[in-house]
């Protein structure tokens, strides 16, 4: 209430200063049906759906009321992220319509998913260290907000590249670049470890993050566990991977995205190109938030817009390599984070989260996502690190 009062009284001096007659710039996103009676009720005609199939919805939205959705899909329904944005009336009704490509990213087998690699994968396991993940996070966490539109936001993944191309410096097989977007300032991140086919796997996590819905590019978001853990949960998964010499066989990436909180742009861009470019890629695991650990379960895999048979996979890798780890399924909803950019494209994804969905870290999107919520520490991180790891050789192998 509090919020909404605030937001209005914003709006209404905003409103004043603009010429009045002048029509609000629009926007198109995709997101769940289950959250059109809210936005109905919410939005009115700001918020206009224009058509619906199997359960996602085709919005046409001010652009100014972006924010305070994005804001409102964690506050109500616990998703980070929650839609996607699209760039125009085709794309969106593509990405609406591919119901077909949806249902082969979600049954078809993608590899053979075979444990064969018992000895290397045990021994990167036992090299993960708690105290490398702590460092990142705290390092990420000290931004003052890694927005997409703010300076710090860039810097941050600067600092995200410098970092990687330390931990890959002496290697001749494997590069760091940044992917640029060209409606805003973020770039992406990408690690290449090159391989000798031409298949690919990705390990991806956002390295954005946010915090309320008005004056986010100078909000104080810490973004500690959404996502400073899942990008040092992948960094600690390359520096590993790159010290132990491992040659892979099939491409390995790893991926930071840009502006996944304003409706996963940065993943939507680089999947779509990559899908243009025909790219082989056999399997994609999604690290959003893997440090507070809010469920009695340690690992939950989420079911929807993900492959049913990799998640099959990732609980055979959790039984065999982390038996001491308790893990289940829950749902996430459409365009929870960036896995649907991937799935949407018909590729095979899977997302395992640090809590179900109900449990998960409440702090998340304000000042208070800090490292302290975790106990200043990431022993839950850790588990996925090694998860992380024994994905990326089980799969490649
Ligand atoms: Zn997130």
């Amino acid at each position: 209430m509090k919020n909404s009062l605030k937001w209005i009284s914003l709006s209404l001096l905003i409103c004043s200063s603009v010429n009045a007659a002048q029509a609000p710039a629009k926007k198109l996103i995709t997101i769940d049906s289950d959250v059109i009676s809210f936005t109905n009720k919410s939005f009115g005609p700001k918020a206009m759906e224009i058509k619906s199939v199997e359960g996602i919805s085709l919005l046409e939205i001010d652009e100014d009321s972006i924010n305070e959705l994005s804001h409102e899909m964690h506050e109500r329904f616990n998703r980070c992220g929650g839609f996607m944005v699209h760039d125009s009336l085709d794309e969106a009704l593509e990405t609406l319509e591919s119901s077909e490509i949806r249902n082969f990213a979600k049954s078809a087998p993608f590899a053979e998913y075979s444990l064969t690699e018992e000895d290397v994968v045990t021994d990167m396991i036992a090299q993960v260290s708690e105290k490398n993940i702590t460092e990142v996070i705290k390092k990420l966490s000290s931004y003052k907000n890694r927005y997409y539109k703010s300076q710090s936001g860039v810097d941050a993944v600067h600092w995200i590249k410098d970092h990687w191309s330390s931990l890959i410096a002496h290697r001749n097989d494997a590069k760091v670049e940044l992917y640029e977007h060209s409606k805003w300032d973020q770039p992406s991140v990408i690690l290449t470890i090159e391989g000798t086919t031409d298949e690919t796997i990705i390990i991806g996590g956002h390295a954005d993050s946010v915090a309320g819905y008005w004056g986010r590019a100078n909000a104080h978001a810490p973004g500690a566990d959404d996502n400073a853990s899942g990008i040092a949960t992948i960094t600690e998964t390359i520096r590993i991977l790159a010290n132990s010499g491992y040659k892979p066989t099939k491409t390995i990436k790893f991926m930071g995205y840009a502006a996944e909180e304003v409706g996963l742009l940065g993943s939507k861009a680089i999947a779509k190109e990559m899908k243009q470019k025909n790219a082989n890629i056999v399997g994609v695991l999604q690290l959003d938030m893997t440090n507070f650990k809010g469920s009695d379960l340690d690992i939950v895999m989420m079911t929807d817009y993900t492959n049913q048979q990799q998640n099959a996979f990732i609980g055979t890798l959790l039984d065999k390599y982390l038996p001491e780890v308790s893990w289940g399924y829950d749902k996430c909803g459409y365009g929870c984070s960036d896995h649907a950019s991937w799935h949407g494209q018909g590729y095979p994804a899977s997302m395992p989260f640090e809590s179900k969905k109900g449990d998960m870290n409440h702090n998340i999107h304000t000042s208070r996502d800090t490292i302290e919520q975790s106990r200043g520490g990431s022993l839950h991180a850790v588990k996925f690190a090694k998860l992380a790891l024994s994905y990326a050789v089980e799969l490649d192998r």
